[in-house]
Parts: C-alpha cells; sequence; structure tokens
C-alpha cells in the first residue's frame, strides 16, 4: 500500500516549441523537489513506470476519427490549434501520458496503492471526444475514469478539477453520464480560456445535475476555495457516495501563474488534497488518484506538488484561517436544489474546513 507515483522521464521529450510554457522543466521541476523532499521512492511512495495506453482504451473517451486524425497530425507534424502543436512523436507521447493516468488509477482500485499520483504530460482536461487544443490531445483523466468503470464495474466516480481553466473536455465527455460527477473550480469563463464552465452548465440528459461548475472571479484564493469546498464539494461528495474520487490536478491557481489570475497559495494545494483525501477516508476506502494538467509557474509548482504528496503519504495539512463566501455558492445551490440535498450535509462539522 502507500503511495505510488507514475512516470516517466519519456514524459520530458514532449517539446511543443520555444517560448511555450507547456514545457519538460515543469516536470523536472516537481521531480526535483520530490526526491529534495525524500518523497521520491521507498520508503515513503513508489514510483510506477507507465505501459502506453492500448487504442481500444483511447476509444473509451474519444471518437476513433478523432484518435487517428492525432496519429496523422503526428506523421505531418501540423498543429491541433495555435497553442497545440504536434510533432512526430506527439501521438506516441499522449498515449503514454494516457496509459500513466490508467496505470494510477488502477494501482489504487487493485489495492496495490492506497492513492496515486499520475505525474504525466501532455495534459488532458481540455481534450472532449472528437477534439483536442489547449495543450491537450487525449484526456488522460477521462481514459482512465472509462477503463477504470469496465475493469472495477465502478458505478459512481466524482472528478474534482482544480486546474484553473474549465476542463470543457472533460465536460464534454461525461457531460451525459450520471456515473460521473464532474465538479470544476476555475476562473470565470468570460477572463479566461476556454471560455465556458458556468453555473447553468448542468449536465443533460441521465446526466443531468451530474456536472457542477464553480467558476472564481479573477483574484480569488484560499479563503474563496475553502469556501466553495465546505459549501459544495463536501456535501456533493456525501450525496453521490463515489467510489473513487478522481483529482484533475491542475496547479494554475497558483498566484504568479503566468497564464492565470487566481491567487492560491502552495499550502492551500495541501490543504485541498487533505480535504479530498478526508472525504475519500470516509466514503470510499481512501481511494484517491490524481493526474497532472497545467501549472505553469516552476518553483511554486513544485512547492505546491511537494504538498500534495505529503498529504498523500499522510501528513495533515490545516486549512486556511479564513474562509470566504461567494455569490455563486448561493446561486448554484439554488440550481442544485433539483437534484441534490446539500443542506442536510452542511449541518455535519467538517473537519477539512
Ligand atoms: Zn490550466
Amino acid at each position: 500500500m502507500g503511495t505510488a507515483l507514475v512516470y516517466s522521464e519519456k514524459y520530458l521529450q514532449h517539446r511543443p516549441g520555444q517560448g511555450h510554457p507547456e514545457r519538460p522543466e515543469r516536470l523536472e521541476a516537481i521531480v526535483g523537489a520530490l526526491k529534495r523532499a525524500k518523497l521520491w521512492g521507498e520508503p515513503n511512495t513508489k514510483v510506477i513506470e507507465p505501459a502506453l495506453a492500448k487504442r481500444e482504451n483511447i476509444e473509451l473517451a474519444h471518437d476513433a476519427e478523432y484518435i487517428a486524425l492525432v496519429e496523422k497530425l503526428s506523421s505531418f507534424e501540423k498543429p491541433l490549434d495555435v497553442d497545440t502543436s504536434v510533432r512526430k512523436n506527439t501521438f506516441e507521447l499522449a498515449m503514454l501520458a494516457a496509459g500513466g493516468a490508467i496505470d494510477a488509477g488502477r494501482a489504487v482500485l487493485s489495492g496495490e496503492a492506497s492513492n496515486a499520483f499520475a505525474l504525466v504530460r501532455p495534459p488532458g482536461h481540455h481534450a472532449g471526444r472528437n477534439r483536442g487544443g489547449g495543450f491537450c490531445y487525449f484526456n488522460n483523466l477521462a481514459v482512465m475514469v472509462e477503463r477504470l468503470k469496465r475493469e472495477f464495474k465502478l458505478k459512481r466516480i466524482f472528478i474534482l478539477d482544480i486546474d484553473a481553466h474549465h476542463g470543457n473536455g472533460s465536460q464534454d465527455i461525461f457531460f451525459n453520464d450520471p456515473s460521473v460527477l464532474y465538479m470544476s473550480l476555475h476562473q470565470d469563463g468570460r477572463t479566461l480560456y476556454p471560455g465556458t464552465g458556468f453555473v447553468d452548465e448542468l449536465g443533460a440528459g441521465e446526466g443531468e445535475g451530474y456536472t457542477v461548475n464553480v467558476p472564481f472571479p479573477p483574484g480569488s484564493g484560499d479563503a474563496e476555495y475553502a469556501g466553495v469546498m465546505r459549501e459544495l464539494f463536501v456535501p456533493l461528495t456525501r450525496e453521490f457516495k463515489p467510489e473513487l474520487i478522481a483529482v484533475s490536478a491542475g496547479f494554475d491557481a497558483l498566484a504568479d501563474d503566468p497564464l492565470t489570475q487566481l491567487g492560491l497559495t502552495t499550502q492551500a494545494y495541501g490543504w485541498l488534497t487533505s480535504c479530498v483525501v478526508e472525504q475519500a477516508n470516509r466514503l470510499c476506502g481512501g481511494k484517491v488518484v490524481l493526474t497532472l494538467e497545467g501549472g505553469y509557474a516552476l518553483k511554486l509548482l513544485a512547492d505546491a506538488a511537494v504538498n500534495v504528496v505529503k498529504v498523500l503519504v499522510g501528513q495533515e495539512l490545516e486549512p486556511p484561517q479564513e474562509s470566504r463566501r461567494l455569490p455563486v455558492i448561493d446561486e448554484l445551490k439554488k440550481k442544485l436544489a433539483s437534484y441534490w440535498r446539500l443542506e442536510q450535509h452542511l449541518k455535519i462539522v467538517h473537519t477539512c474546513v
């Protein structure tokens, strides 16, 4: 048991181009900081070398035509969009990133690890069923979730997406799916790419009520996140009763991130993880899997990732002193009242916030 870290040096070979923020140094900074903190390998963590995802597994989250398109663009080195260049090795490395997410999930569900963090590149949460973009090719976390659902007969998976950008790809893949509750905490789409993720995007068909978007105004930080975790995340997880909590772990909500305007501290990432682990301990035997998404301020990114892994291996981190209620909380509670009984869980005393 213990914490599994999934990583391959091959992930450093993904080079989107000169001056691109999604660069190999991001993972080098994280791995270096984990080594210095003695969190890399025995006795504290187990490092797993990932296997390439099988095409049939990628097809669980993406259309076959889209997968073929990424493969073709790779051979011609044609970009997916202006921010998302494609090189000869992109197709294979995107398959390896999805494979890393699957291996992290499998380690936890098989009981080989109590929780896991897939330290993968390229990231995935902007990749939808038939499109990529925003530095993403295949949706690593979605591929993992779809694979685990089948392999371990899971009926309820909670996804918490804490990347500063809305995970429009993940939302697209699970929009009609009541077996996956997708909750995204992100900077307001009126002020940031991809311009989606508003409170009235709630899912459709059988999946109505299973998509929850929390847009934060620019400048929001630890206190605002604390309010949302206490008043929305905790009651939602208790109502949904997941068998696994999967986290799209983007570190670009950190203050100083060059692409966004949020203000989380590195400690907040540890505390957010504590909150997730606490609910997972209560609801699903502690089963938590994280996959790396964005995060572009190298030093802070590495420190925050260390805090996340410290919590995964069992250290506790204090919640922020202050909790501030954003108006969006009441707005969402009103909308979610048709689907979820959130109020009853607010009476419970939470230690996580
Ligand atoms: Zn992002």
